[in-house]
């Protein structure tokens, strides 16, 4: 069996996913990215095959895509996380329906991508200022209220009333204003769903800059906290499907255009 290898170096996370012959997902691994790139998505990828019992040779096409793809020298090719992302979309829906829009909030950035009826990228936007509306601005919020990331969403289903209102874009700032909310004693659920709401409301500007089209999916790793995806669905007015492993798939869209091209250089 030939296997395919999708590296993404993102902001805050490497991903890796390898495919099969058939375009399958057989395993994938996520770690921090750090200050050493490239090293460290070495090492992940090392120990991944490790877990899965698969040969280095067997690895016959390696894409790379994210920020620091191009550290990533072993690779046959790098493309875009916009590209990868929507082939690693339309894989992870496909028992879901098609995908024409796609959220994705990485820890540094947010994206809304859609797509036409063959799953080509027509159009995006992409804020990526001061970390406004993405993981890292989670990451620092959940810091302050002394919780781990992935426990926000329980916080936010405990909240009763109106969300409070957060309005610093910017991370730093994001921090002063809920030491603010604190010290006027507002619950610690009220805050976090604010926190989520102030986050869809800026999406959902992302995503109307390129139109709202149905199916709607949503990914990256913000995608895990069903908090974050309860408040951008109340925002939209709509549906939105997060596929099961959210964090992984531009990477396992790396790893099929791998075997997409490793299959048309063979023909060639
Ligand atoms: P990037 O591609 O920019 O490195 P990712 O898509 O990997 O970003 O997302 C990283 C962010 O995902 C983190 O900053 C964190 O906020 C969020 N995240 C990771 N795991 C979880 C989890 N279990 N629950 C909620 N959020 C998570």
């Amino acid at each position: 069996m030939k296997y395919f290898a999708g590296i993404d170096i993102g902001s805050t996370a490497i991903k890796i996913s390898i495919a099969d012959e058939n375009r399958e997902l057989v395993g994938y691994k996520i770690s921090a990215s750090g200050s050493m790139f490239y090293k460290y998505a070495q090492e992940t990828l090392g120990s991944l095959l490790k877990e899965l019992d698969i040969k280095e040779e067997d690895i016959v096409y390696t894409v790379a895509t994210g920020y620091g793809r191009k550290l990533f020298k072993e690779a046959d090719e790098n493309i875009s996380e916009i590209t990868a992302n929507a082939i690693g979309a339309r894989a992870a829906a496909k028992e879901y329906g098609e995908i024409k829009t796609i959220i994705n909030i990485g820890g540094q950035d947010s994206k809304a991508i859609s797509l036409d009826n063959d799953g080509n990228v027509v159009n995006f936007a992409m804020n990526d200022r001061c970390a406004a509306g993405t993981g890292k601005f989670l990451d620092v919020v959940a810091l302050k209220l002394e919780m781990d990331t992935s426990e926000l969403a329980e916080h936010h289903f405990k909240a009763d009333g109106t969300p409070l209102s957060i309005n610093s874009t910017c991370a730093v700032f994001a921090e002063s204003e809920i030491i603010g909310l604190l010290g006027n004693n507002h619950a610690v659920e009220d805050i976090v769903s604010g926190v989520h709401y102030s986050i869809a409301k800026r999406i959902v500007k992302l995503v109307k800059r390129v139109g709202v089209k149905e199916n709607i999916y949503f990914d990256g790793g913000p995608a895990l906290n069903k908090g974050l995806v309860n408040a951008i669905e109340n925002e939209l007015g709509k549906k939105v499907f997060v596929p099961a492993y959210p964090q992984i798939t531009t990477s396992f869209g790396a790893a099929i255009m791998g075997a997409e091209s490793y299959q048309y250089e063979s023909k060639g």
